[in-house]
């Protein structure tokens, strides 16, 4: 699942993102685009600070504040998803030309796995024909902990916020 976006995505969303722009008569800025195009260029969950620090560190003239309310508006159009894993803070992922897919969680060091499995779709699609019910998204996240405690003894005292075991 995780490999980043195609050349052809990043143009694709950058045309999406600039369309939402001036519909709602929001200024189109070189920073709002580079955060985009940064999200696009990464792989899996980050927080708000993750981005602005990794932005940061690579040279690129960016606040915080910009990379805030930029993810505020691509949640909003629907080129990032924003999820919660259990505690009070947020990760996001891109979510255009992304697989549809589904997390566990380790509460004790925080690690993120995806998985995609097609049963959960079919799931999906029995409940909408029994309940006569559109599903436009769903959410699914498996809370627990690592099996193998040393890995996650070392991700927790190093602080390590998210680390995705596959990637
Ligand atoms: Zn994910
Ligand atoms: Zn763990």
């Amino acid at each position: 699942m995780a490999h980043q976006a195609t050349e052809e995505t990043i143009q694709l969303v950058k045309e999406i993102f600039r369309a939402y722009l001036r519909e709602g008569n929001q200024r189109q800025t070189p920073e709002r685009f580079m955060v985009l195009e940064e999200i696009y260029r990464s792989d899996g969950h980050f927080d708000a600070d993750d981005l602005f620090f990794s932005m940061k560190n690579s040279g690129t003239r960016v606040s915080r504040a910009t990379v805030y309310n930029t993810l505020d508006l691509l949640v909003e159009c629907g080129l990032v998803q924003r999820q919660q894993f259990g505690k009070n803070q947020y990760y996001y992922e891109r979510s255009y030309a992304y697989q549809q897919h589904d997390h566990l969680i380790c509460r004790e060091c925080g690690a993120v796995v995806e998985f995609c499995d097609p049963r959960i779709l079919e799931i999906q699609k029995l409940m909408e024909q029994i309940h006569n019910f559109t599903v436009e998204a769903h959410s699914l996240h498996l809370f627990g902990s690592c099996n193998d405690k040393e890995a996650c003894d070392h991700r927790k005292k190093n602080g390590d916020k998210i680390k995705n075991l596959t990637g």
